[in-house]
């Protein structure tokens, strides 16, 4: 079926330098596809051939894809209240939260998110209950387990523990087996664990090459959870095509990522979130750790904006959760523009850098004929004001409406 959406303004988020806008603009969809973008005018004739029901009047709003998260946990249970919670839930118990987390997100106007290390396959599970039409919810792309060392960082918490580069490439041909779309590991400490540092090297240069190697090899791209400069460094001439945190880059470190195009997923609210994190029930010595990298990786950030890495936005945080009087994943990309990001650049990290990094650009990621119809509306322009996102009230997956603002 074809529909309209017309009296709107299209922000494109082709990737650019300049924002796409499209003043008084419609978008045709056909099906699960976007068949064609431009000025009204422009778009009269195939409005001509369209029904009345098959028009919408968007009011006015601003139209964009889908944002993309690309760091979630959909069973994220932090230290505390919420992992003593999760230590006795079973699978089905899992499931259902990590589904309710997910689809809390797609209101939100998440309409992807990336995985980044979840327990029991949860993801891969509720990737294929939504795609197979079981449930509603967003597109999911996702890592399986996080693979890590022998109580390194995400143990306990439903990761993969393994040592050597044997057992990591092992591990690694585990995710693929499951259907992981990507893989992550854990090469330093981080915040959430008591009894490591976040500047600790826990992968061992052999580690990370095999595993590198065996995701390459399926054709898969392989990220990392990590903190220091130097593990960064080791990492990324192991073949790491992106990095998760960065909580303390240096300028050298950013400069081999700038040259070999490493990606960046700066997760800027988890070192500056302490009521959230009070909320939550974390213990104060995670509360001080966070709050201690919080200058350091806003540093690091800055250092990646100059070298002008690719950026993508990521959450860390479940997209949809309350933070800051608002929901995260807006928080996140509010954060990204107070670090210096222009608000053009932090949707493109949302949208068109995202999917650059999942290497979906040519399905998603921008308003373009031939494009998945993944769309969001809000009343106001997010370009003027990134706080606009917080009015979100319009949310289109695969040409099907999933929140409407009538
Ligand atoms: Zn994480």
């Amino acid at each position: 079926m074809r529909q309209l959406l017309e009296n709107c303004q299209v922000l494109t988020c082709e990737a650019g330098d300049e924002p796409g806008i499209i003043n008084d603009g419609a978008i045709v969809v056909n099906d699960n596809k976007i068949e064609a973008v431009g000025r009204r005018e422009e778009l009269a004739p195939l409005r001509a051939q369209l029904q009345p029901h098959q028009i919408r009047d968007m009011g006015g709003r601003w139209v964009m894809p889908g944002l993309m998260d690309m760091h979630v946990h959909l069973g994220l249970a932090l230290p505390g209240n919420g992992h003593l919670l999760a230590q006795v839930e079973d699978d089905m118990d899992l499931t259902m939260r990590a589904y309710r987390n997910a689809l809390n997100a797609f209101e939100a106007g998440v309409t992807f998110l990336r995985t980044v290390g979840d327990p029991r396959f949860v993801d891969l599970h509720i990737k294929r209950a939504i795609n197979n039409g079981t449930l509603k919810g967003p597109r999911l792309f996702c890592a399986g387990h996080m693979v890590i060392t022998t109580g390194g960082h995400g143990h306990g918490r439903g990761a993969q523990e393994t040592d050597g580069p044997e057992g990591f490439r092992q591990a690694v041909r585990e995710q693929l087996r499951a259907g992981a779309d990507l893989i992550k590991l854990a090469i330093t400490g981080g915040i959430a664990g008591e009894h490591e540092a976040i500047t600790d090297s826990q992968a061992t240069v052999a580690e990370m090459e095999a595993a590198a190697q065996a995701a390459h090899n399926a054709g898969k791209r392989i990220t990392a959870h990590a903190g220091s400069a130097t593990a960064i460094t080791q990492g990324v001439l192991a073949g790491l095509d992106c990095v998760e945190h960065g909580y303390f880059l240096d300028g050298w470190t950013v400069d081999l990522m700038a040259k070999n195009g490493t990606y960046l997923v700066p997760t800027l609210s988890v070192s500056r979130a302490p009521e959230y994190m009070r909320e939550r029930g974390c213990p104060q010595w995670m509360i001080d750790k966070a709050l201690k990298a919080g200058e350091g990786h806003m540093q690091s950030y800055q250092l990646a904006l100059s070298a002008n890495l690719p950026i993508a936005m990521g959450t860390d945080m479940l997209p949809a959760e309350d933070y800051d009087n608002t929901l995260a994943v807006y928080r996140e990309m509010e954060w990204m523009v107070e670090g210096g990001m222009s608000t053009h650049q932090v949707l493109l990290s949302a949208t068109a850098q995202a999917a650059a990094l999942c290497q979906i650009q040519d399905k998603l990621g921008s308003v373009t004929p031939g494009k998945l119809a993944d769309l969001i509306a809000m009343p106001e322009n997010p370009l003027e004001n990134m706080r606009n996102l917080r009015k979100l009230d319009f949310v289109m997956k695969d040409g099907e409406i999933y929140r409407n603002f009538n």
